[in-house]
């Protein structure tokens, strides 16, 4: 078989802030076209795991590599633009914008940062084309002028989502982007998150519903206390005895 393209690799990466280890050194692969999750209780690293791989926090120590190039030392707006999209896990949409204008954020940040006011017609024809689409597959169709405070949080968390897609990005990492949400609307974003795999969006998802993410992911990687405990295929993960006792309490 072909060997699976590497898109991001982190080497022995750590997050120190003071003397809180919240990452000590981690090191993953993630392949393309796959959904890579992240579990671990609250407090053992996972949103500063991708903080520190969207380069929003300094690295402790560690080396970093998207698509075979280093980019520990590139700034956040580079990274977007070479195709690193993300959601936060507290809702990081402008109040004041409509839903339209939030989700064009992502799509203008995809090509040439700061350059939409001078695009052209063609290249601005084409932002609005991909706003439209990732409106449409997040279940945002009808809302385009809504602003975010007249939505549900729920509703909030896809234009976040929409935000991140419209970028048409080669890697996703989301951070419980279906928190808040009911049954129903969880299913509509693990079903986006699987076409979008099935287009070949490498992804990189935080949840803590267990079964849902032995469901929606490929591989799993365990966290506790800022290291990795486990790391391959979910149902294996799930069954660790380190996972069972840090993350499921048995
Ligand atoms: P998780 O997402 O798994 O719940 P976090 O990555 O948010 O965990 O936090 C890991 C640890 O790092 C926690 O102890 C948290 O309090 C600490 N931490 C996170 N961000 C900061 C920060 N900016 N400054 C200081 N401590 C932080
Ligand atoms: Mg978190």
């Amino acid at each position: 078989a072909e060997p699976e393209a590497t898109v991001l690799r982190a080497d022995d990466v750590a997050v120190h802030f003071g003397g809180v280890k919240a990452v000590d050194g981690v090191s993953i692969t993630l392949t393309a076209g796959r959904i890579f999750g992240v579990l671990g209780p609250n407090g053992s690293g996972k949103s500063t795991l991708l903080a520190a791989l969207t380069r929003l926090v300094p690295l402790t120590r560690g080396r970093l590599e998207f698509q075979g190039k280093p980019y520990d030392t590139v700034r956040p707006h580079t990274i977007a633009a070479r195709g690193v999209a993300r959601t936060f896990q507290t809702v990081r949409i402008l109040p004041g914008r409509t839903v339209f204008d939030n989700v064009a954020l992502g799509a203008e940040s995809a090509g040439r940062p700061g350059s939409i006011g001078r695009a052209g017609k063609a290249e601005r024809g084409r932002v609005r084309q991909r706003v439209r689409t990732a409106i449409e597959r997040t279940g945002l169709s009808g809302k385009e002028r809504h602003r975010p405070d007249e939505l549900s949080y729920g509703y909030q968390r896809r234009v976040e989502i929409a935000r991140a897609i419209a970028s048409e990005p080669t890697l996703l990492l989301l951070d419980e982007p279906t928190a808040g949400m009911n049954r129903q609307e969880r299913d509509d974003i693990t079903g986006l998150l699987d076409d979008l795999r099935g287009e070949g969006l490498t992804q990189l998802l935080i949840e803590h519903d267990v079964q849902m993410m032995v469901e929606a992911c490929d591989h799993l990687f365990a966290m506790n206390f800022g290291e990795l405990i486990a790391d391959g295929e979910p149902e294996s993960v799930v069954r660790h005895p380190a996972v069972q006792e840090a993350y499921l309490g048995t």
